[in-house]
């Protein structure tokens, strides 16, 4: 009976509506590209999670397309059962191989990976030390564990200290401090160096979400850890198949031997949920091949990402200072958050789409356009890009 329960949800729904935090979704009409075209015109993208624009690369497209007619349209199992083609075992040992670890293993996604590594790897008598802005995924992860709770202040290794100290002293027997790698809505990158340092001397593992550096971050496109010179001291990494990656979906966990045959037994999101489809494995397969076969993307990458920071300074926007292809253009104050959905609003106006943050996204005071590059942009894209925001501030002041 569904009776007073719809009038309870339309109150719940007006609410969210008149607090400006509705979320209405623009309908894409073409591949996810640098370029798209919207129900609103054709426009210059940037804000996908696109990095090295594969999404729509012709060697992935084909790879996925040709899995079709050799591995068919879907798995209709899980792993276990008989869930698992020659593909998805060569995936993972490409991933394992890529990362650098000795194994990984495949999740529906990464959210489910975050969603099912904690409750696997610690119980009551254990300690997780987490970041306090990391995804949402890894904090409702945490939650499925019954493992004690430390949260430390974003990137903030003093405070970080002080929780591994407590953690210690309340007797726990395996502590892990968990962190995102880059954290999505400023750009920045945990310092993985110095929490590695302290892990060891705490004697605790680290895990570290790489969703938005496997790829593109570091030389070889190996992510965070490899940038910071830590690559075989974080314990167990997750990351996306869903952004630089192809774009397409799934998760995984890469780690040592025991950690990942215990999460192939025990992982409730692994056990419980249907196999990566088979033109998803392929094309990531493909995608893999590239990132690990050139760096031509990650290098239009990093330049467009330098060019778009110097234009906008020269522009005087005051920008999140960084090197990541996530870049916050910051509207703080009381008024931020109207300032940056009006430039916003009126860029995609003007044929380029970016999306403006505000509080409970950020924090209040500290609205934010967040522009994300991509590979795929060319320097006349990100050159309109700049031109669009100078624009709209004239124009909405
Ligand atoms: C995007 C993202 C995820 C979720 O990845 P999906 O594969 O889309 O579920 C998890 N963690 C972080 C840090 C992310 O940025």
């Amino acid at each position: 009976m569904y009776g007073a329960v719809k009038d309870q949800l339309a109150a719940t729904l007006r609410e969210i509506e008149e607090a400006g935090l509705y979320k209405r979704e623009r309908e894409i009409t073409t591949p996810q590209a640098a370029h798209v075209g919207t129900t609103a015109g054709e426009s210059l993208n940037f804000c996908a999670n696109n990095y090295l624009g594969l999404a729509d690369h012709p060697d992935v497209v084909a790879a996925s397309r040709d899995a079709l007619d050799t591995w068919g349209f879907g798995m209709a199992s899980v792993r276990f059962i008989c869930g698992t083609q020659t593909q998805h075992t060569a995936l993972e040992e490409r991933l394992a191989q890529f990362l650098g670890t000795e194994a990984s293993i495949l999740f529906p996604s990464c959210f489910d990976a975050n969603g099912g590594v904690f409750e696997v790897l610690f119980g009551a008598e254990d300690a997780i030390v987490s970041d306090e802005l990391n995804h949402a995924s890894i904090i409702d992860g945490i939650r499925l564990s019954k493992a004690a709770r430390y949260r430390y202040r974003n990137a903030d290794t003093a405070d970080l200290r002080t929780q591994l100290t407590a953690a210690r002293e309340a007797g726990a027997r395996r502590v892990c401090v968990v962190t995102d790698g880059v954290f999505s809505m400023d750009g920045s990158y945990a310092p993985l160096d110095e929490i590695c340092d302290l892990a060891d001397e705490f004697e605790a593992m680290v895990l570290v979400d790489d969703s938005h550096a496997v790829g593109f971050v570091g030389e070889g496109g190996r992510g965070t850890p490899e940038r910071f010179g830590v690559a075989d001291r974080v314990d167990v990494l997750t990351g996306t198949l869903g952004k630089a990656l192809g774009g397409a979906s799934g998760g995984y966990v890469a780690s040592h031997r025991e950690v990942v045959d215990l999460l192939r037994q025990r992982a409730r999101p692994y056990l419980f949920s249907n196999s990566v489809a088979p033109g998803t494995v392929a094309g990531s397969l493909a995608a893999l091949d590239l990132v690990a076969s050139s760096s031509d993307g990650r290098e239009a990458l990093e330049r467009n990402a330098a060019l778009f920071r110097g234009l906008m300074d020269d522009a005087g926007f005051d920008l999140l200072p960084g090197s990541h292809p996530i870049v916050p253009v910051m509207f703080p104050g009381d008024d931020g958050a109207r300032q940056a959905t009006d430039i916003a609003d009126h860029m995609l106006g003007q044929g380029v789409y970016v999306i403006a943050f505000s509080y409970p996204v950020v924090p209040k005071g500290k609205a934010r356009i967040r522009v994300q590059l991509s590979a795929a942009h060319t320097e006349d894209d990100v050159r309109r890009c700049v031109d669009a925001f100078v624009a709209a501030r004239d124009a909405v002041g």
